[in-house]
């Protein structure tokens, strides 16, 4: 069903957004379609904000937040810009499929479209109405004030809402002032960085009947996905300490050459079509999801500013964009101002048990992913070889089970 703000009568008038990521910019469609006014401001330059390394996959459970938004748009433009999600999965280093699915499992002609950042960034920002999106714009504090709540910018300049909504990522500033703090405590480190960019897929040894593929080794792997336009990006996760660096080898490029040397085509061949100047390099965080509420009076959070995930689902964004729809979604209708509170903290408790639940499968999936020992990784590859496919897809099933919908 597609609605339109103009059917429906929202409970707010207007939201205000901190951050211009998939979250942030998600919301603002959201709240646009639900017919609330909406002002998002970011820290970056619009250029900044519109950057971002290698790809992402945006799976069926978002996709079908995008499908209901902006008249469908973003959800054709993202299908003409990106690359399916199709058949894939987990191999050995040595090129031994250990687990294939394929969309079917969940009765989809594909699992969703990965696109470069840049283009996700770009599409989410062009279908929004001109003067949605202030940049360079740095969110300093909040203080509530009866039935509204006052935004102060490091530029000195104030905004004034219904809603705050803290969409501003890992090291969020409104998450850190709702704890009365100057700036948040560390993240958790997850143990391993992450290299990630894109290649063009020509002349590459590419097994055409797979969209994705990621290749397990010991402490590392690695991993390639269509985007579009022949095209693809990759990423390879390697143990390490936090803070580590590539100029004892020389460059990323060297770096990778020497962790994955014992890997089986095609990773030999994608890393020699790599350019070092496009390699992105940075170490994996999250943090513990909180139970039950994470916001206060009429502040709230959504995507990694109140649940960073470890991206080994690649979920975490998704999750954004499930966040970003269900919070507008509980705006609309015949609900007073006043309760605008208490809507926020059902929505936080709606949403903590899928988070917790993607923060959690995430860990373990990223533990299998980076085993380290010759007997671990024996054990893990056997095990995911001698599983029937059908028990091994039914540990993802509940991810692409949301459907998003504005009924309530
Ligand atoms: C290696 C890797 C691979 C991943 N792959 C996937 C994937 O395939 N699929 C997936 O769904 N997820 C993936 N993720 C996770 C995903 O990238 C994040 O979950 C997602 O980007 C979070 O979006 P967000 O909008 O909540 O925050 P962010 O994208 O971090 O955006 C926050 C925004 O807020 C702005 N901001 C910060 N502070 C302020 C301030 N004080 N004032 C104003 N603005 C501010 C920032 O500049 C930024 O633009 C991956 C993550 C990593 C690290």
């Amino acid at each position: 069903m597609q609605t339109t703000g103009k059917a429906i009568k929202p409970s707010v008038s207007k939201v205000i957004v901190i951050g211009g990521g998939i979250g942030g910019l998600t919301l603002a469609h959201a709240c646009i379609d639900a017919g609330i006014s909406v002002e998002l401001y970011e820290k970056r330059q619009l250029d900044a904000m519109l950057h971002g390394p290698g790809g992402i996959f945006i799976q069926r459970n978002a996709m079908r937040v995008y499908k209901i938004l902006c008249s469908g748009k973003i959800y054709k433009r993202f299908y003409e810009q990106g690359g399916k999600i199709l058949k894939g999965g987990f191999f050995s280093k040595n090129g031994t499929p250990l687990y294939i699915n394929s969309p079917q499992f969940v009765g989809e002609e594909d699992l969703g479209v990965c696109l470069l950042r840049p283009e996700l960034q770009q599409i989410l920002y062009e279908t929004l109405p001109s003067g949605t999106v202030r940049t360079s714009i740095a969110f300093k504090d909040f203080e509530e004030a009866g039935d509204s709540v006052r935004v102060y910018f490091s530029d000195g300049t104030t905004a004034v809402g219904d809603v705050l909504v803290g969409a501003d990522g890992l090291y969020s500033k409104v998450r850190a002032r709702l704890n009365g703090k100057e700036r948040l405590e560390e993240p958790l480190y997850s143990g391993t960085c992450c290299w990630r960019g894109y290649f063009d897929g020509e002349n590459i040894p590419l097994d055409k009947q797979y969209s994705w593929m990621e290749i397990w080794g010991r402490g590392n792997r690695f991993g390639y996905f269509d985007v579009g336009g022949g095209r693809f990006s990759f990423y390879a996760f390697n143990n390490s300490k936090p803070g580590g660096s590539d100029d004892t080898v020389e460059d990323s490029l060297a770096a990778l050459r020497l962790i994955f040397s014992d890997y089986a085509e095609p990773v030999p061949s994608i890393i020699a079509a790599l350019d070092d100047a496009s390699i992105y390099r940075d170490d994996i965080f999250d943090r513990q999801p909180k139970s039950g509420e994470w916001g206060r009076g009429r502040v709230t959070l959504i995507g990694d500013a109140a649940h960073p995930v470890q991206p080994n689902l690649g979920q975490g964004g998704c999750m954004a964009v499930e966040d970003a729809f269900e919070l507008a979604k509980l705006f609309v209708g015949s609900v007073s101002n006043d309760q605008v509170p208490s809507l926020l903290r059902q929505f936080e408790s709606n949403r903590s048990p899928r988070v917790t639940r993607v923060f959690t499968t995430s860990r373990q999936v990223g533990q299998l992913g980076q085993t380290d020992s010759v007997i671990g990784c024996f054990l893990r590859n056997w095990i995911y070889k001698l599983t029937p496919t059908w028990l091994a897809d039914l540990q993802f099933q509940w991810l692409f089970d949301y459907q998003p919908s504005w009924k309530k």
